[in-house]
This record gives C-alpha cells, structure tokens and sequence, in this order.
C-alpha cells in the first residue's frame, strides 16, 4: 500500500473525531516568513518531498494521483501529527500577508479556531501583525506565537543567551499588549495570554527548519547556548534533527489551539446570530455531525477536472455526495452535492462524507459565493456577513 494511501486511511478516520481535529490559520506582517513556514510545516510533517517545499507544492510519491491531474489548492492544506499516543489532523488555510487582501484573511479566520501569528524576531510586531491579529481574535480565534528568523539574530546580530531573552521577550509582551488590548477578559481568563513558560510561544527558523519552546528545551535538552553555537558553527542541520520546526509548531498548536468541539462553543455566538435554543443552534454549539448541516463557505476555486469547488468550514451535520442543501440569499432551489471532499497535504480528495468540525471542499454548490451560508435546511438564519479591518492601527512603539 503506498505511503499515500495509508495517509487517505488516516485522514478519512480522524476526520470523524473532532477532538482530534485542529482548524488553523497562520499571519502575520509581510515577509515575516508565513510561506516559508508552511511548506516547511507541511514537508516535515510528510505531506510533500522535501526539495519541492516551497516550490509547486506537489504533495507525494502517487504517480496514479499525478496521472489522473489531480489540481492542488495549496491555499487549503492538511497534515497529520502525532502528540504523545495519538494522532491528530491539521487543517491549515493560507491568509494573505498583504493588508489589501483583508477581506481574504476574515474569511480564513471564519474557517479556523486557532491562529499562529508569525513575527520577525529582529523587526518585531509591524502594522500588519497588529491588522491580522485583529482580524482574528474579532473572530474569536485562539493565538499562539512563533518569533521567526532567529537565526538572524545570532549570525547577523551576535546577540548572546542574555541578550536573545530580551529582544524575545520584548516580541512577547508587544503581542500580549495587542491581545490584551483586544479582548481582556480572554487575555486573563481564556488562555489567550501568551507565556513561554507555558509553551504557548516558540522560537525559530522556518527558512532553516528548527524552532524550540520552553517545554521542547526540556524534552529535547538543546538550550539556549546549544542554539547559538550551533547557528555560529553553520550546523542549521543539528537543530533540524534535534528540534524540528514541525514537531515543535505542531506540538503547540495540538496542545493549546481549540478543537473544533471546544471553540463552536465559544465562537459561534460571534459569527452566527440566530436563535441559540433552535434545533441547528443547538447543533452549531455542539459541533453536531447528527443535526442539520450548515457551512460558510469561504473560498471558491476552479479545479479543471471537477470545475468550481467550494471550501468552507463545517460546523453542524454532515454532507454527504448527491445531497440537497440550500444556499442563502437565493431563490430557495437547492444545489445537489456533487463531490464531497477534504484535503490531505495540498491534495483534495473525495469522500463519502465529511462531518461536522471539518474544513470541506465541495462541488456542485454552483449558486454558492464566497461568505455564503449552506444549509440542509431551507431557512437558517446566515452566518454574520463577513467584515475585515483594513485599517492598521498601531497601539504599541515598535
Ligand atoms: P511571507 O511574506 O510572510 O510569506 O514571507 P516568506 O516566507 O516569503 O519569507 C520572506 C523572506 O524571508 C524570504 O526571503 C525568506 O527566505 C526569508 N525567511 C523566512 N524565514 C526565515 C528565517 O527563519 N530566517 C531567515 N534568515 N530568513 C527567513
């Protein structure tokens, strides 16, 4: 059996278990390394080869997948990885790093529960990280942080142990001020604020692939010093292996990112404003896979095999190919489901069904757009219209 297809296997099963589902965004300010990070991410985690990271994105080693053309979305991915016993699936989707695109980086934030926000360790927090925060904790979307480029800072910067935990910590506390300043009450109460101690900030190079936390540090034993001298001796290789970017980001994002049973929660009264007591109101705060289906949908590619396909986050019940479902705003004739997918690596592969947690991608929904609200059910109040926050307000000296 080839390495991809166990990998379907994988995926199709996690899917059914939303506690083991992660839904997850990554910003940040422009050329702070969001790319660079997630074809690492998904590289290290296996989803893709090695030396096409960063390149077209072409996923694995399938030649009968090659040879059917199967389009990739790299704007939609998904990885598997292992915490302790068990395994967990990590949908992540791509937000623009430009303030133009602001529109784009709401709408992927309506997708995910949870955020890793990317900023250069040597410019530190820049507008833009503070527009895509915003955006993102508006949504009710968890934070974690990644201080990026630290390699920077001892090959370019000659900064020692004592010195790195400065410049770190002033990243840290310039954060933990925008998010404070968002929402306090989540900030002291709702595990927003962001600790090293706790694990909730890690530190690396996406470009040479490491990254370390606190909680990594003691489980791995590389230290501070390990880090500088071996970035001083030009032995990027050494972190790789002993402290992989993947495994250190990943490990963050299952331990202290929502899962979709826990954030649907929390979240929905925030993006959806219907009546919380009727049956698919009840089932959206429960994740339900058994009540009503209802999706925002929030992207729309065209795929050249299997034409317009609509991906967007499932929160209630559970779509099935051949379906029936309405789309808001319109004439109340439904669309039948054609295929019913969700994405493995950058690869969008067909299902018999996608449940309730999940980030689906489907076609034949030919009068949906983008921000539109997909339900089994005839009338279902739509989910908040989508707004985005264009203009950067900087709160905090850089
Ligand atoms: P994006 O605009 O946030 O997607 O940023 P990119 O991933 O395209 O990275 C911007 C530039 O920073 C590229 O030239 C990368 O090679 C470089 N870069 C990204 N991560 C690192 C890093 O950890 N260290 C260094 N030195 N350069 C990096």
């Amino acid at each position: 059996m080839s390495r991809g297809k166990k990998m379907v296997e994988k995926i199709t099963d996690l899917m059914n278990e939303p506690q083991y589902i992660r839904n997850i965004g990554i910003v940040a300010h422009i050329d702070h390394g969001k790319t660079t990070l997630s074809d690492n991410l998904l590289s290290g985690a296996g989803m893709i080869s090695e030396e096409l990271s960063g390149k077209a994105c072409w996923m694995d080693s399938d030649e009968e997948e090659q040879a059917r053309g199967i389009t990739i979305d790299a704007s939609n991915v998904s990885m598997v990885h292992t915490v302790g016993d068990h395994e967990y699936l990590i949908n992540m989707i791509d937000t623009p790093g430009h303030v133009d695109f602001g529109g784009d980086v709401t709408r992927a934030m309506r997708a995910v529960d949870g955020a890793v926000v990317v900023v250069d360790s040597v410019e530190g927090p820049m507008p833009q990280t503070e527009t895509v925060l915003r955006q993102a904790l508006k949504e009710g979307v968890h934070p974690v942080l990644f201080i990026n480029k630290v390699d920077r800072l001892i090959n370019e910067l000659k900064v020692d142990p004592q010195e790195m935990m400065i410049r770190l910590g002033k990243v840290i506390d310039k954060v933990n001020k925008l998010i404070k300043g968002m929402n306090e009450d989540l900030y002291n109460n709702g595990g927003w604020k962001l600790d090293p101690m706790k694990g909730n900030v890690a530190f690396g190079s996406a470009l040479y692939n490491w990254a370390i936390s606190i909680p990594y540090m003691k489980k791995s034993g590389v230290s501070l010093q390990t880090i500088i001298d071996k970035c001083n001796e030009g032995d990027a290789k050494y972190l790789a292996k002993t402290s992989p970017l993947h495994a250190v980001l990943l490990d963050m994002v299952v331990t202290f990112l929502p899962n979709p049973l826990q954030a649907q929660g929390k979240r929905c009264h925030i993006i959806w404003h219907g009546d919380v007591e009727s049956e698919i109101g009840k089932a959206m705060y429960a994740c339900d896979s058994k009540g009503p289906a209802a999706m925002m949908v929030t992207d729309i590619s065209f795929d050249k095999h299997a034409g317009e396909v609509a991906t967007g986050r499932l929160f209630s019940g559970t779509l099935t190919r051949g379906m029936e479902v309405y789309i808001s705003g319109t004439a109340g004739k439904p669309n039948r489901l054609q295929q019913v997918g969700i994405f493995m690596g950058p690869t969008r592969v067909d299902v018999d069904k996608v449940v309730a947690g999940n980030i689906a991608a489907v076609t034949g929904m030919s009068d949906a757009i983008v921000g539109s609200t997909v339900s089994s059910l005839k009338e279902m109040t739509p989910f908040e219209s989508l707004k985005h926050y264009s203009e950067p307000v900087m709160t905090v000296a850089v």
